[in-house]
């Protein structure tokens, strides 16, 4: 360990007791990446924070001796945002999971960040309302995790994503001064500061406590599967359905190869092989509103000719339809050992024409590739199915993940619905934002984060430009043992 952090080290066990002040190489090596393995860092050491008091002492231990520190909840991220760069210190935030209050009169509860996604919405449920932000990883994600990236899932078609359901927030800012913005409803409104920091990725700092809003559970669900001969198709009946002014509450397309790997898994939910592609469709609703939309829907899955139509009869059949979307990451782990998920979002009236091309891109570079997503906000999620261990097959994956990223932009769209930029897509910002754009974006930043030491080298481009970019992917294809930033 390097003097500094030798220090640092010292500083933290002031605070927190000795054995959740991590150093030992074994154990860092879990904190290296998250759920998008490609990338990697080795932190210097990480802290265990398990009160809101602690979380504050710890950030200004890092804003005194300016080294940098970067948040991380359950570690379920995709775009390689909780990865340490610049040999940060990790603060590992799952203890900090208490619910500390549910209001059901003012419909709010205030939670620590650590607190899963699922917990808050089970702890509601008896007061007949819910928590509306689903991430299919909400059995293991964190609120703190959600609010840094602005989580989406299947029923925020309806109900709009993370910050939409994000009322205050109490943030550690970088300089070890304590924030709160907004709060349970009647609080004062002044400048958006919340909306700001949902998003961030966690580089303005460290949120300790959010208020979140909830929704009354709806009266009634109802679940349906159409299943089509091509993806296409799938794509096009999506887009009928909205434009007959329908509006469910989710829509969400799997593939063929999808379907497969789902029905050979765990995750079994009868969904017909034979099939190119299936669309789960959910209503929410009075059961007349329900009755009074299934028609239009119906018809907008046969214009594109589709295989069949099942309804959920009960809540049992319900689950199991869910449990093959649910499942689906999971499931495609089979494939191989590693999986790359990408999160391009395109218009919606295009999305058909863009998986084409993505299926091309796939076919070109010889990678598996394999489409499960939210097509309600033509929000795309192509898997690439890999073995990180072979470097070709690495750089492959890595060389289509980025074209197919370009076909999104190139069609109206844009780099993440969801699952942020993070390290994975920095060097692709260039392609959505000008110059203007990110100097703007650079400076709010430096404003409450002058020294970069809030989850640095994340967001913003490198400076290096794509050309490097591509290189530096090549050099993590080859699993180089090396630290992102040194
Ligand atoms: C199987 C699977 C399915 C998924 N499905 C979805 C989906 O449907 N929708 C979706 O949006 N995402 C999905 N994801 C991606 C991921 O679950 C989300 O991005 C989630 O919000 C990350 O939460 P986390 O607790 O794991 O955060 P982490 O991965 O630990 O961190 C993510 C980012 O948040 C920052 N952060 C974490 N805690 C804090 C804090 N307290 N303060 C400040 N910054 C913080 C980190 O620094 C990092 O930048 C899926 C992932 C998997 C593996």
């Amino acid at each position: 360990m390097r003097d500094p952090d030798a220090r640092i080290a010292r500083e933290l066990r002031r605070v927190l007791p000795r054995e959740r002040v991590l150093t030992d190489r074994g154990e860092l090596a879990l904190y290296a990446s998250d759920g998008l393995t490609v990338h990697r860092g080795e932190p210097a050491g990480v802290a265990l924070v398990a009160t809101r008091a602690e979380a504050v002492e710890v950030v200004r231990v890092f804003a005194r001796s300016r080294r940098p520190f970067v948040a991380r909840g359950a570690g379920t991220g995709l775009s390689g945002g909780a990865v340490p760069a610049r040999g940060a210190w990790v603060v590992d935030v799952n203890l900090l999971r208490r619910i500390l209050e549910v209001n059901a009169l003012d419909r709010y509860a205030v939670v620590e960040p650590g607190v899963v996604n699922l917990d808050v919405d089970r702890a509601v449920a008896p007061h007949g309302l819910r928590y509306a932000p689903d991430p299919s990883s909400q059995r293991a994600c964190t609120i703190g995790g959600n609010i840094a990236e602005n989580a989406g899932g299947p029923h925020c078609f309806l109900h709009g994503m993370t910050t939409r359901h994000v009322l205050g927030l109490t943030v550690v800012l970088p300089d070890g001064e304590v924030a709160r913005f907004g709060g349970p409803p009647g609080t004062p409104a002044g400048d958006d500061w919340r909306g700001l920091f949902v998003g961030a990725e966690g580089t303005l700092g460290l949120t300790i406590e959010a208020t979140l809003a909830l929704i009354p559970r709806p009266e009634r669900v109802h679940t349906c599967l159409a299943s089509f001969p091509s993806l296409g198709g799938a794509c096009r009946a999506v887009a009928r359905i909205i434009a007959a002014g329908v509006r469910p509450a989710a829509l969400e397309i799997l593939d063929r190869l999808t379907i497969r790997a789902v029905e050979a898994s765990v995750f079994r939910a009868g969904y017909p092989e034979r099939a190119e592609a299936v669309l789960l469709i959910e209503e929410e609703g009075s059961p007349q509103e329900i009755a009074a939309e299934l028609p239009a829907i119906r018809a907008a899955c046969a214009a594109e000719r589709m295989l069949a139509f099942e309804e959920a009869a009960n809540e049992d059949e319900r689950q199991r339809l869910w449990r093959g979307r649910k499942g689906a990451f999971g499931a495609m782990g089979r494939l191989n050992t590693d999986l790359y998920v990408l999160d391009g979002v395109v218009p919606r009236r295009r999305m058909a024409e863009v998986i084409e091309r993505i299926v091309e891109i796939g076919r070109r570079h010889g990678v598996s590739l394999a489409n499960v997503f939210h097509a309600g906000d033509g929000n795309l999620h192509p898997n690439l199915s890999f073995d990180g261990r072979d470097p070709e097959e690495t750089r492959r994956v890595l060389a289509a993940g980025a074209e197919i990223l370009r076909a999104c932009v190139d069609a109206g769209g844009t780099l993440s619905g969801e699952h942020g930029i993070g390290f994975e897509k920095r060097e692709y910002m260039p392609w959505v934002f000008d110059e203007d754009d990110l100097a703007t974006q650079r400076a709010v930043r430096a404003a409450i984060d002058p020294h970069e030491i809030s989850n640095p080298e994340k967001i913003f481009p490198s400076g290096r430009g794509c050309v490097e970019a591509g290189r530096r992917d090549a050099r993590h294809a080859a699993r180089a043992e090396r630290v992102i930033g040194e």
